[in-house]
């Protein structure tokens, strides 16, 4: 049964729009999982596509019933179980660490992809672009997939999270490319003994798996936000690439959209923390501790919830700064409650949301909507700073690294330099956080020894129910 290519195109067309639709949707928390139903519409669509694609059904005889059919339907099957259990077991913080290990497996799909197709094969010889095709595909499929094993390794702390760096780092990764550029060149000669041609194969395989953790291994603490994004666009070009080799419109056309958007998002972030693409890649950033210009820290000054109530009460103006701490802390729903009884109370109340607070872009966005907490209070970190001194209170949330005023003051910070929010320019600031902890970077605070800063330590969300607690014991 052979369908009609134009059916197929159709199909691969609508399932690219319904993506566009999807990423479009995503963009706002309000139609966020609307565009997610959008997309899986769309990805059912290009995997029926697929299966009446020409090739595939040229085969649809018993023999690939019985064959073709099963491993593919075994493949979809073990996969879509295997996503959805993970999917709704993982917590909102290990998020990064789940788009890794897609990410990786997005990779390594596209390298085996490319692989199929040079034991295919299609002769080569005769088509140098696709030779070409595939040894980039293989390249960088491979390299993503090493790439974020380890970024994966170190978001989830099995391995140290912080950049690891040696002498003569940038020249073995450069000796490397070299060597990988060197096999794609082999690859492509036409006439090369086919043997010595799966030498080739191989060891471009193999370079590019360790180039991966060569380019990651350098990377490390508040960086790693942005590589994942990298590595997520370079995945985007494998599949591209791997699309291109199976001629197949929708995966070109999506592999290309999760590349620009990759892209997109890793500038965006490069932009928050005020870093260019290579400082990031070859700086070695959080290799280790900042060494402080200044003298040893004032300790911070620590107050009761009662304490705090009694300032609370009078604040006219109330700005929430959320980070990591408030989502380990799932402390979203009380501070929606708190939010409540100040704005009762006569105060103002926004929330200020750094780009890279948390452990994924939007990562608070998504859970202030979770508590349904009015979009229009939460302001990005460029519209509440300029207002952060007229704030009465600035209440940090379990934020530490995008709140820490030596990214402004000391040159000798691995942060300096990334825009932060401007929490101790509030009149008085109080720090939420269990102890004396140190955030991702792995860096000393200096906020929380000012003097208009105080510290109230203990789980957030046991503090800001305790909190919200003295407002309604009035
Ligand atoms: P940080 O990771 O800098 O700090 C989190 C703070 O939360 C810690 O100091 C910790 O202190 C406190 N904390 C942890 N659990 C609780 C709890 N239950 N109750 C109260 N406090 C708690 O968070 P930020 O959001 O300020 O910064 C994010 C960092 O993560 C940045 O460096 C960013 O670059 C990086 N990053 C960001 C990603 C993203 O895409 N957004 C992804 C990956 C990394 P204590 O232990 O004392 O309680």
């Amino acid at each position: 049964m052979i369908v009609n290519p134009v059916f197929i195109n159709l199909a691969y067309i609508v399932a690219c729009l319904t993506f566009i639709i999807g990423i479009k949707n995503l963009n706002k928390p309000s139609t966020a999982r609307k565009g997610t139903y959008i997309s899986i519409i769309g990805m059912v669509i290009a995997i029926i596509a697929v299966f009446f694609e020409n090739e595939v059904a040229l085969n649809w005889n018993l023999d690939f019933m019985a064959t073709g059919f099963l491993w593919s339907f075994a493949a979809l099957a073990i996969g879509a179980v295997i996503g959805a259990i993970w999917s709704k077991k993982v917590k909102m913080t290990g998020m990064p660490e789940l788009v890794a290990l897609y990410n990786g497996f997005g990779g390594l799909a596209s390298a085996l992809v490319a692989f199929s197709q040079f034991n295919n094969l299609r002769p080569i010889d005769a088509e140098p672009v696709a030779a070409v095709a595939t040894g980039v595909t293989i390249f960088i499929g491979a390299l993503c997939f090493s790439g974020s094993m380890l970024a994966w390794g170190k978001l989830s702390e099995r391995i140290p999270g912080r950049a690891i760096v040696f002498k003569g780092q940038n020249f073995l990764n450069l000796i490397i490319l070299l060597a990988i550029l060197t096999a794609v060149v082999l690859y492509v000669i036409p006439g090369l003994d086919p043997q010595v041609k799966f030498i080739v194969v191989l060891g471009l395989a193999g370079l590019s798996l360790i180039f991966g953790v060569t380019f990651v291994l350098p990377i490390g603490g508040g960086d790693m936000p942005v590589v994942i994004s990298l590595l997520n666009s370079f995945t985007g070009l494998a599949v591209a690439a791997a699309g291109f080799l199976l001629d197949n419109t929708a995966l070109i056309v999506n592999g290309c959209l999760v590349g620009a958007s990759g892209v997109i998002l890793t500038l965006i972030m490069c932009k928050a923390m005020n870093r260019s693409i290579s400082n990031l890649l070859f700086s070695g950033f959080g290799a280790s501790d900042s060494v402080s210009k200044k003298g040893p820290q004032a300790e911070p000054k620590a107050i009761s919830v009662e304490d705090a109530y009694a300032i609370l009460e009078s604040a006219r103006s109330v700005v929430f700064i959320p980070g990591y701490g408030m989502a380990v802390a799932q402390a979203q729903h009380v501070v929606k409650e708190l939010a409540g009884k100040l704005e009762a109370n006569g105060a103002e109340v926004n929330y200020a949301i750094h780009p890279v607070a948390g452990r994924m872009p939007g990562h608070m966005n998504v859970l202030l909507a979770e508590a349904d907490i009015p979009y229009e209070q939460l302001k990005t970190m460029d519209d509440m700073n300029p207002v952060m001194p007229t704030q009465d209170v600035a209440i940090v949330i379990g934020a530490n690294d995008v709140v820490n005023p030596a990214a402004e003051t000391d040159s000798a910070s691995p942060i300096y330099g990334m825009p932060i929010i401007k929490a101790y320019q509030a009149r008085t600031v109080f720090v939420l956080k269990r102890g004396k902890g140190r955030g991702f970077s792995g860096i000393e605070n200096d906020l929380f020894s000012m003097p208009n800063t105080l510290m109230i330590y203990g789980d957030a969300k046991a503090t800001i129910s305790s909190l919200a607690g003295e407002f309604a014991a009035e």
